[in-house]
Order: C-alpha cells, then sequence, then structure tokens
C-alpha cells in the first residue's frame, strides 16, 4: 500500500512527490509510468536533442539519486489500466501487467499524447509524430538521412522541427490549415515576424492548405498530397498538430472531463479526494469567467503540481503563479509571459535591426501577456509586472527603446 500514488511519471507528476517531500510528506509515494525510461523533460526533444547538440544524459528530470534520498519510488514501464476509488479518493490501481497497488491519495499526471491525423497514409513510414523520447529518437534518426521534409502544423513543435530541419539543410515545408503561424495562441505580428524568418532560412509555407492525404509507395512515404490536388514530395512527414490530453483514467473514475480532466487551482478534480496537475487537466481560465484552459507547459505542469502537493499534504496552497513559456527555432529565443487569450487590442515593439519583436496583449487596458522574440528584457519586465498585479501602459510600450521595467505602474 501507497500513502500517494502518482499517475504519470513525467514533470507534473515528479513535481508533485518532490513537493510533497519538500513540504514534510512523510508517507510513501509511488510514480507509475508507462514509458520505459526514468523521468525526463520534452522541451529539449524538438530542440537540442532533435539537433543533436545534446544527448540522452542530459534530459534526466531527477538523478537516481535524488530519488532514492527523497524516498519516493518510480516505476517505469507500468502502464495503469485501471483505477477504483472510494468516497474519500482512496482506492487501487491496477497496472496493465497485472500488478496492483492500494493507495490513500491518488494524482492523475497523465500528460497529453500527439494528435494524429485522420486521414490516408497517416500511419506510412516515415510520417512521425513528436511527443515522446521514442518520437524524437525516431525523427532525429530519420533527419539524419532524410532530403525533402514535411511538416504538417505551424504551432509551436512544428516550427521548432521545421528550424532543426532547414539548419541541416534539408529541403523543408510547412503546411498549416489556417492562414498564419501560430493562430491559435498569438497574434499576427508575431506570426508574421516568424513567417519572415523561417523564409529567410529557407523554410517554404504552405498556409491556408488542408491535408488530403498522405502518399506512399511499398509502406513508404512518398508525398503530401494538398486538398487543391497538389503533391508536395517527402520522404519524412513531421505531424504537428497539437496534443490530446490522457484523460481515459479519469472518464472511467467519472470525473468531470472537458477535453481535458477539469480542475481548480489547487488542482481538486470533480471528485474533491482525486488530484489532477499538467497536460491532462483544463483549469479556470484567467480571464473569460466560464472558460477552461488548457495550458501545455513546463511552467503550468510545475506550479499546478506544487498546488496539488500542498491540497494533498493539507497546507496553505502557494501563491498564484504567472504562467511562461519558450521555444527556440535556431537564433530565434522565444518568451510569453501570462495567457494571450482573451486581449481586446495589443502593442508590437521591435527595433530598426528587425532581429526581434514584443508583442504585448492587453484586455480593458490592463497588461494580461507578452510574447518576445530576442528581447528577454521585455519578457522579464512583464513577468514582473503581472506577478505583481502591476501593468505598463500601452502608449509608452510602444517605443522599443524605453525600458519596460522603468515603465510598470
Ligand atoms: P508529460 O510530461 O507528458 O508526462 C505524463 C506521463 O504520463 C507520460 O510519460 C505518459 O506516458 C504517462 N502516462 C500517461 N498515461 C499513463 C498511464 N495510464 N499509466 C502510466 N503512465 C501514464 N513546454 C515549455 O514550457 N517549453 C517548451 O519549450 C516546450 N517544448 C516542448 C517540446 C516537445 C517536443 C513537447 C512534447 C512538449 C514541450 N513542452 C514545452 C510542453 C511540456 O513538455 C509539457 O507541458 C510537460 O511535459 C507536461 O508535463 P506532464 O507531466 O503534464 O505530462
Amino acid at each position: 500500500r501507497t500513502g500517494v500514488l502518482v499517475v504519470g511519471a513525467g514533470e507534473a507528476g515528479v513535481r508533485v512527490a518532490a513537493s510533497l517531500r519538500e513540504l514534510g510528506h512523510d508517507e510513501p509515494i509511488l510514480l507509475l509510468g508507462d514509458e520505459p525510461h526514468p523521468p525526463y523533460q520534452r522541451p529539449p526533444l524538438s530542440k537540442a536533442f532533435l539537433d543533436g547538440t545534446t544527448d540522452h544524459d542530459t534530459l534526466a528530470l531527477r538523478t537516481p539519486d535524488f530519488f532514492r534520498e527523497a524516498r519516493i519510488e518510480v516505476r517505469t514501464g507500468r502502464p495503469v489500466a485501471d483505477l477504483e476509488i472510494d468516497d474519500s479518493g482512496a482506492g487501487s490501481a491496477r497496472c496493465a501487467g497485472g500488478d496492483t497497488v492500494a493507495f490513500d491519495h491518488l494524482v492523475l499526471a497523465t500528460g497529453a499524447r500527439a494528435r494524429t491525423l485522420p486521414i490516408g497514409g497517416a500511419d506510412l513510414d516515415g510520417v512521425c509524430t513528436l511527443r515522446s523520447l521514442h518520437d524524437a529518437e525516431t525523427l532525429r534518426a530519420r533527419l539524419a538521412r532524410a532530403h525533402r521534409v514535411v511538416v504538417l502544423g505551424a504551432g509551436y513543435i512544428g516550427l521548432e522541427a521545421a528550424a532543426v530541419a532547414s539548419a541541416r539543410g534539408l529541403d523543408t515545408t510547412v503546411v498549416e490549415r489556417e492562414n498564419r503561424l501560430l493562430s491559435r495562441v498569438s497574434a499576427a505580428p508575431l506570426s508574421e515576424f516568424l513567417l519572415d524568418r523561417h523564409r529567410a532560412w529557407g523554410v517554404r509555407f504552405e498556409l491556408d492548405t488542408e491535408v488530403r492525404e498522405i502518399v506512399g509507395d511499398s509502406g513508404r512515404v512518398q508525398a503530401v498530397k494538398l486538398a487543391d490536388g497538389r503533391e508536395l514530395p517527402a520522404d519524412l512527414v513531421v505531424v504537428g498538430v497539437g496534443a490530446v490530453p490522457g484523460t481515459e483514467l479519469a472518464e472511467k473514475l467519472g470525473l468531470e472531463v472537458r477535453r481535458g480532466i477539469v480542475v481548480d487551482t489547487a488542482g481538486r478534480t470533480s471528485h474533491r479526494g482525486v488530484f489532477a496537475a499538467g497536460d491532462c487537466t483544463v483549469l479556470p481560465h484567467p480571464h473569460l469567467s466560464d472558460e477552461l484552459l488548457g495550458v501545455e507547459s513546463v511552467q503550468n505542469a510545475n506550479d499546478q503540481a506544487r498546488a496539488v502537493a500542498a491540497a494533498v499534504a493539507g497546507v496553505a496552497p502557494p501563491p498564484p503563479a504567472v504562467p511562461w513559456f519558450w521555444s527556440d527555432q535556431r537564433d530565434l529565443k522565444l518568451q510569453i509571459a501570462g495567457i494571450s487569450s482573451g486581449h481586446d487590442s495589443y502593442v508590437v515593439r521591435s527595433s530598426s535591426s528587425g532581429n526581434d519583436v514584443t508583442v504585448l496583449y492587453y484586455r480593458e487596458g490592463a497588461l494580461i501577456a507578452s510574447e518576445s522574440v530576442n528581447r528577454p528584457k521585455d519578457f522579464m519586465a512583464v513577468k514582473r509586472a503581472l506577478g505583481k498585479d502591476r501593468t505598463i501602459p500601452p502608449t509608452a510600450a510602444a517605443d522599443p527603446d524605453t525600458l519596460l521595467k522603468d515603465l510598470i505602474i
């Protein structure tokens, strides 16, 4: 029997366990993860690991010594297939291999999996998604042999993969259904900026374009067929069309699921005794009442996990955190502070060099978020302002030479 069972040994799961120990929680903690590897970081998988500048040894989330000294048991290769709980949230878990574990507290940290495309040819050899270390190893090996790469989806993962492929000198095309890059999360100026930079690296874009099917020969990918009938030749296709939260166990337990597992700011699910954190969840939107938000970021996984640990340990919740995120694309360092959805206006700052940009987002005149490329001071200033519930007046912010930190009011 364990005190706390965490299902999913990723960013959120590991942080729940580590935070419980930091809070002095003394009960046994068990992490069950379905992947064969010890817990690892995902962000490098589409960046330094993919381009070969870092390797496996830098990916570990924590050392084996850390887990041993903290008395956190991690079992890998153990997909949890079924859960039973009572009214208090205590219960038992059954792994796919048949072993069962009884627990007092349950935390779901099952993350998300890569969305696949429901089109013909999606399972051809040479069509890759990028979520796990296994995916990244496969893609890295294939990039080394590829000539023509087609990336489906101009979100962060698609753009990072395109940046790596183009840096290797590969013929790279990105196909995107919407008419601009990062349309789900960013305003047009950032989309335009990234489009220009990727084009300067030689990446081609097919925007406003649907994919009809992936065409193969003898089981190997050969081309991507577009809705207008054109075919883009490809020996490697990277599908970067988003992630699907891992909600199956929550659904079996009858927890409220709306795209992700619905949680409150303490990470409580609709069952008061069951907690969830990370990419498998949706949480109250900070600006839009009635809306729920899925935030797929390392920061969110960690901060939700800290809140869950506090609730399980029965101590005061940590103060609310400012959401932040980053993406690296060759020499571009994108940094995001806050949540921009729900904005009603924005201000753009960029220097005359054209190598940087910041978009500041406002709602009813108040600063709610920013996205910066190669302007780390802007990012830091906005993060600080949001953390103190302060703002930066939009008119003054438009001057790219004024330091934002001096404008915080
Ligand atoms: P995960 O890290 O996905 O961990 C969940 C784990 O649970 C997985 O190992 C999963 O296999 C396991 N699991 C699922 N179901 C079961 C089950 N039934 N039984 C046992 N185990 C189970 N974020 C950033 O902030 N910046 C970045 O630059 C960035 N880059 C990224 C690049 C890539 C390629 C990817 C994939 C993600 C990136 N992210 C980035 C997002 C970030 O990695 C995630 O938000 C974070 O990993 C979420 O942590 P998590 O613990 O919720 O989920």
